[in-house]
């Protein structure tokens, strides 16, 4: 057992950061992330013994964004297996930034090279059971209810609807995807699925859970019950190691070291075996699409806690 970092040590972490809450730039291209403050970060450390420690803004809620990605990959495979999954999506780093469309022309037939960038993640979502769009967005929030034991999250409409009413790039990216028989059914209700997928509401706390759970074996912590079956849960924390930071996979491995996903909100959540889950949000965002203080602190407790796998 790694040694726990104290509240105390977590508050003056995040203070010694706030001086970088400016650099870098809040994701505008999804008009509703524009109104994010820079100045709101938070940070959340839910250890597995259930003990919790936070500081920042702890209440405010922001969007999963591409943080989703690896809970809906969870649920498809429970609800598909692996065999059906990766018949469809790859399970190879890319390399390319997370919207890029260019593999899927160079590829015949076009198949997503993992399920972190747009491409897999839209297919994966493709693949959640449910008989309408509400359905399978209805069992995603479920999911993630039994992951956290908090009924209270929620889809941010808002985000929702200014992403799908934007989402010209993913709407392209699922046209290849069904003229090769990637997804079935509509392109608008899937774009409508991963929309509000990306657009789930959570604070640090709830998200540090989730890291948790996965650090947890897919165990909850609470009540012991197998919610993600052990080895989809390694799956999934294989690649956020290999593909869960973007294009700077490679660099955050090296640097941190810890699975962990970043989403365009600001938000990371890093999971870390026989420890527990962190959660980050700070929504100014470096080149790359990675929260510029989100990074930054993963880094300093990495290198302080001796917490890298490697
Ligand atoms: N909803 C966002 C998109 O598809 C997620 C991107 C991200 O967080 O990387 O553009």
């Amino acid at each position: 057992m790694k040694e726990k970092i104290t509240s105390r040590v977590l508050e003056s972490c995040l203070e010694n950061l706030r001086q970088y809450a400016l650099d870098g730039k809040v994701a505008d291209y999804i008009p509703a992330l524009s109104k994010q403050n820079p100045e709101d970060l938070a940070v959340s450390i839910y250890y597995l013994d259930g003990d919790c420690i936070h500081a920042g803004k702890v209440e405010k809620c922001f969007t999963l964004q591409s943080i989703s990605k690896v809970i809906a990959l969870a649920l498809a495979l429970i609800d598909n297996g692996e065999e059906f999954v990766f018949g469809k999506v790859g399970m190879e780093p890319s390399g390319d930034p997370f919207h890029s469309i260019y593999r899927l022309e160079q590829n015949e037939p076009s198949r997503p090279l993992n399920p972190m960038i747009n491409a897999g993640a839209l297919a994966v979502s493709n693949m959640i059971k449910g008989s309408t769009p509400d359905e399978r967005v209805g069992r995603l929030l479920s999911f993630i209810h039994e992951m956290t034991g908090d009924q209270s999250i929620e889809v941010n409409q808002e985000v929702a609807l200014s992403e799908f009413k934007s989402a010209f790039l993913n709407r392209s990216l699922l046209y290849y995807l069904k003229q090769d028989g990637v997804i079935i059914g509509s392109v608008e209700e899937t774009l409508d699925v991963y929309t509000k997928q990306c657009s789930i509401d959570v604070n640090v706390q709830q998200l540090s859970k989730i890291g948790a759970l996965f650090a947890n074996e897919g165990k909850n912590l609470q009540s012991g019950r197998q919610i993600i079956p052990k080895h989809f849960a390694r799956i999934c924390k294989t690649f956020m190691v290999t593909c869960g930071m973007y294009d700077a996979s490679g660099s955050f491995a090296i640097k941190v070291g810890i699975p962990a996903k970043s989403g365009v909100s600001g938000g990371v959540v890093a999971s870390l075996n026989s420890f527990g889950g962190i959660a980050v949000y700070g929504p100014s965002l470096d080149e790359k699409g990675n929260s510029v203080v989100g990074l930054k602190l993963l880094e300093v407790l990495s290198n302080r806690y001796d917490l890298s796998i490697f």
